[in-house]
């Protein structure tokens, strides 16, 4: 049962592992939980200064550390492959990659949807996790065994009024998944990605201004399916959407 997974002490020693969206959230504490169990850590963010207080924090571990801020809204295809270079100067591979990042964007109906709402929503949710995906690609196939984490939503398969474009990146993102996860059945990397569920982040804030945050679990609560799927005993689990609350 993932739900309960709990990690060896130090089970991500010798590993590497990309954080997106390490600033802030849910990726920030994955980030610092990674770094505890031992790993080495790729961290990338928006915000410079949020992403230094997540590099204070993990540095509290004797573990190595490359940081990064890169706008996933206007980073070139070059920008990807200059991040694959510097991971490969440093470490040859990447033992996991958990993609994190996102934004809400605007809820409402579907005919209410602006362009440029959507366009961005897409771009940040979806193009960027296509291209950074396929820049970190070759160096998940250079680790002896990997998995590849991307960040869905119950609104990613369940369709929702109100949830607008970002419903339909979260669709898009589980396509992603499984595609990626088919193509690379046969080899050590599985494809995998995370629903969440509500948890008390900004995003969930933005989403919900009159909800009480302290009725929602927190991003700690939800850290065994973080945990489970960066561990080698999910070595076997490809291609699917692993809920981190229960239904
Ligand atoms: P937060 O808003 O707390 O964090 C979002 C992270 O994404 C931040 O680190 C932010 O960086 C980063 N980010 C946003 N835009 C960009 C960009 N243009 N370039 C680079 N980084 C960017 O959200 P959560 O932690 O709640 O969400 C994490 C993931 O979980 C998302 O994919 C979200 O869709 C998903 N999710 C969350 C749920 C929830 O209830 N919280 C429920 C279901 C899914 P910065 O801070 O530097 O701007």
């Amino acid at each position: 049962d993932y739900l309960n997974f709990q990690p060896q002490a130090n089970s991500l020693e010798n590993k590497v592992i990309l954080v997106s969206g390490a600033s802030d959230g849910l990726g920030q504490c994955a980030a610092i939980e990674y770094a505890k169990l031992g790993a080495d850590l790729v961290l990338l963010g928006r915000n410079r200064h949020k992403l230094a207080q997540t590099i204070e924090r993990v540095n509290q571990y004797p573990i190595q550390t490359l940081a990064i801020d890169l706008d996933l809204a206007i980073a070139s295809a070059e920008d990807y492959q200059s991040l694959a270079a510097n991971i490969n100067a440093q470490w040859h591979r990447l033992d996991g990659a958990l993609l994190s990042a996102g934004i809400l964007g605007e809820l409402c109906g579907i005919k209410d949807i602006r362009l440029a709402d959507f366009d961005e929503v897409i771009n940040i949710n979806l193009r960027s996790q296509l291209l950074l995906t396929q820049a970190l690609l070759p160096l998940l196939n250079n680790a002896p065994m990997s998995s590849l984490v991307l960040t869905t939503s119950t609104v990613g398969h369940i369709g929702k009024a109100q949830w607008g474009s970002y419903a339909m990146s979260k669709f898009a993102v589980e396509g992603l998944t499984q595609t990626l996860a088919d193509e690379y059945k046969e080899t050590s990397l599985r494809v995998n990605c995370i629903n969440p569920g509500a948890t008390r982040t900004s995003m969930r804030a933005q989403a919900k201004p009159d909800e009480d945050p302290l009725i929602l679990k927190t991003p700690q609560d939800i850290m065994p399916t973080y945990f489970y799927l960066m561990d080698d005993s999910s070595a076997h689990i490809n291609g699917y959407c692993l809920d981190a609350q229960p239904k």
